[in-house]
């Protein structure tokens, strides 16, 4: 999507190899008007698709899966960091290596917002190895849901998450795919 990846080259900050910092439009100011142009996107993807849900995890894919679930008038659901892996039976849960912060991280859905009814499309901002996506699809597959697919903003794309999706048949529709990048010469993004 054209719009994001000006955005990112514009505005976008490489701190490494593996970093990149969106805070002045996604993680913490948000443009809105920027994400209600990619939710439109992932609408016109996911056009023929029956989705009842949006789930995402926070705390920076909430923003993004909201104005997206206007696009498609369903609800959002999104996963949330336990403190305690200990919470009972009304939870599905699900563990994710935290690839920014270096741990790991209990998620949980209370079992009321998800089932084996729903047809899911997961939404996220970055996609790196794989582990926030590869933990909502474990929660999904707990509640016996539908995983329809999988849309992301930012997919980096030599660090194999999304290529390891695909190989196992999810759908995901990254709008702005990275090929490399580094603080010297910024972002090369992936063309087809
Ligand atoms: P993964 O689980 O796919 O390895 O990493 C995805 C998660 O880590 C996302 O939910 C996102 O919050 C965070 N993340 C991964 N790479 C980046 C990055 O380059 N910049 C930012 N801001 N967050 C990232």
């Amino acid at each position: 999507m054209k719009l994001l990846e000006d955005k990112i080259t514009k505005d976008g900050l490489v701190l490494s190899h593996d970093i990149l910092k969106v805070d002045s439009f996604l993680n913490h100011q948000i443009d809105a008007s920027l994400v209600s142009e990619m939710g439109k996107e992932w609408k016109r993807l996911y056009e023929n698709e029956e989705i009842t849900k949006i789930l995402t995890i926070e705390a920076s894919g909430i923003g993004i899966a909201c104005i997206a679930a206007l696009y498609f008038d369903v609800p959002v659901v999104f996963a949330k960091k336990s403190k305690s892996s200990n919470i009972g039976n009304d939870f599905y849960t699900a563990q994710a290596y935290s690839f920014t912060h270096g741990n790991t991280n209990d998620i949980i859905v209370s079992k009321k917002y998800l089932s084996a009814d729903d047809k899911v499309l997961i939404i996220d901002d970055f996609l790196a190895n794989g582990a926030a996506l590869n933990a909502l699809v474990s929660i999904c597959e707990s509640a016996g849901a539908t995983v329809v697919g999988m849309g992301v903003a930012i997919e980096k794309k030599y660090q194999g998450g999304g290529d390891k999706l695909r190989a196992k048949g999810y759908r995901v529709e990254s709008l702005a795919m990275v090929n490399s990048m580094s603080p010297e010469t910024g972002v090369e993004f992936y063309r087809e």
